[in-house]
């Protein structure tokens, strides 16, 4: 009876007999398909949600929710929304030869640490992650594909990982792969060299699930584009699920062919945004308790305060860490350690920074490794960040443009110039990129 009412209350919200033009179901016909009713009484519901980030999504809409109850069943109740343990299956294979969650995580190419479990949500997030949802709800049904943007560090390879994880452990049946953009790009100049692009073939367009990460990188590529076309319409066609990050919006891809600009556009678009001081404190607490580090909510505050970009967090918490619970033999992270610890790094930013912490510190912010940032690509995945390099090298470490270009293995001072100048007009007029070079800045001060 129960579920009755509550099917009949979701089913409400997408007829797609009567709605036929609608191909995609609102996110919060999803997102309800996760809750379950528990008490209906003659003034209020309880509802349970399966997890944190859907009980907060809902909470939000709680008043467009209990006024659609009352249009449908014509009782006007106070619903409330309460967290419920899922029921999950024991992890221990009955035949020895059934595989891990580890292995079969592994054969996807998804990286162990990320699940939904450890991905907190926030108003900056909640978008995203109710759309997540809904698609491990529902994978390859709606939402095809689900891009996900925004910058450097908010959580995209976090969320687009913890989807291909949940789907796997729902079914452990379904072909999950996770890949990085460049090495899509990598296998496929491979197959076509040594001519196994059937192989190729077998591999990406047979999946149920597959996620590309940070896709801008096949931006400008002709055969790399068309070859993800038609991978794209065969897990689709088939009735596979496609999920896409990129660091910015399909629109404003460059170079990005229109047939795959109109299918990035054809699911569901949603960014993350960078990360409120909520959002980072709560990273933190999660980070901590992973690794087993105390962290005092005071302390963790601080941090939070300071530290901007999601990388540095957790890089700044195992400074903080090594510091006082190592050396100092202190049993928790506490307001005095994080205080001291910050103290002291800003007497250390008078110190001497050196070209490799330049370097590295740009490497690790922008995910690339040193030897992209010194060849020869054009790819705007590495032209900014080298022209970042530059403009550090230039105005921090005051280097001779000469020197700069031998450095990053330029053939000539010229390019430095024009590098650094970029740069330079782009603080002016841009205040985004303003914001990544001040967290540059941040992290180059608290590397050193
Ligand atoms: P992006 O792919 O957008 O650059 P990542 O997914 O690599 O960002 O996230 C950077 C770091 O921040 C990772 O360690 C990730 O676990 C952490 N992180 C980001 N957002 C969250 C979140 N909402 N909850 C928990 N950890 C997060
Ligand atoms: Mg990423």
């Amino acid at each position: 009876m129960l579920s009755t009412v509550w099917s009949k209350l979701i089913h409400s919200y997408y007829q797609p007999e009567t709605d036929r033009n609608k191909k995609n179901p609102p996110v919060i016909y999803s997102v309800l398909q996760q809750t379950k009713l528990l008490e209906l009484s003659e003034k209020e519901a309880v509802v349970g949600c399966e997890n944190n980030g859907v009980r907060l999504f809902l909470e939000k809409k709680i008043k467009e929710i209990e006024n659609h109850f009352f249009s449908v069943t014509k009782k006007r109740l106070k619903i409330r929304f309460v967290l419920i343990e899922k029921k999950t299956k024991k992890e221990t294979p009955l035949l020895s030869y059934e595989p891990t969650i580890e292995t079969r995580l592994a054969n996807a190419g998804l990286s162990i640490k990320y699940k939904f479990e450890n991905f907190a949500v926030s108003s900056t997030n909640q978008v995203a992650f109710a759309a997540a949802q809904a698609v491990v709800a529902n994978p390859g049904k709606n939402y095809n594909p689900l891009f996900i943007y925004g910058g450097v560090g908010v959580g995209k390879t976090h969320l687009a990982s913890a989807i291909g994880r949940k789907i796997l452990e729902n079914n452990p049946k379904k072909k999950v792969l996770f890949c990085q953009g460049d090495v899509f790009i990598n296998e496929l100049i491979e197959s076509i060299q040594e001519k196994t692009t059937q192989s190729f073939r077998r591999k990406y367009r047979r999946l149920d699930v597959l996620i590309i990460d940070d896709v801008q990188f096949i931006a400008g590529k002709e055969r790399v584009q068309e070859e993800f076309f038609h991978t794209f319409n065969s897990v689709v066609s088939a009735g596979g699920q496609i999920i896409l990050t990129s660091d910015r919006p399909p629109n404003e891809i460059k170079k990005l062919e229109e047939r795959l600009r109109s299918r990035f556009l054809g699911g569901l678009t949603v960014d993350i945004q960078p990360p409120d001081f909520e959002l980072r404190t709560a990273i933190l607490l999660i980070k901590a308790k992973e690794k087993g580090i105390l962290l005092d909510i005071e302390a963790a505050k601080i941090i939070a305060e300071k530290i901007t970009d999601c990388r540095a967090l957790e890089g700044t918490l195992l400074t903080i860490y090594a510091n006082f619970f190592v050396k100092e033999k202190k049993e928790k992270i506490d307001l005095e350690a994080v205080e001291e610890f910050f103290s002291t790094q800003k007497k250390n930013n008078q110190k001497k920074i050196t070209v490799d912490d330049v370097l590295k510190t740009i490497c690790s912010y922008y995910n690339i490794k040193l030897s992209q940032l010194k060849n020869n690509s054009r790819l705007s995945n590495f032209v900014f960040p080298r022209q970042v390099a530059m403009y550090f090298l230039r105005e921090h470490l005051k280097m001779k443009q000469e020197d700069i270009a031998r450095i990053l293995k330029r053939k000539d001072h010229t390019t430095v110039i024009h590098g650094v100048e970029k740069i330079r007009q782009l603080l002016l007029k841009n205040p985004l990129i303003k914001e990544e070079i001040n967290k540059i800045t941040q992290n180059l001060n608290l590397s050193t």
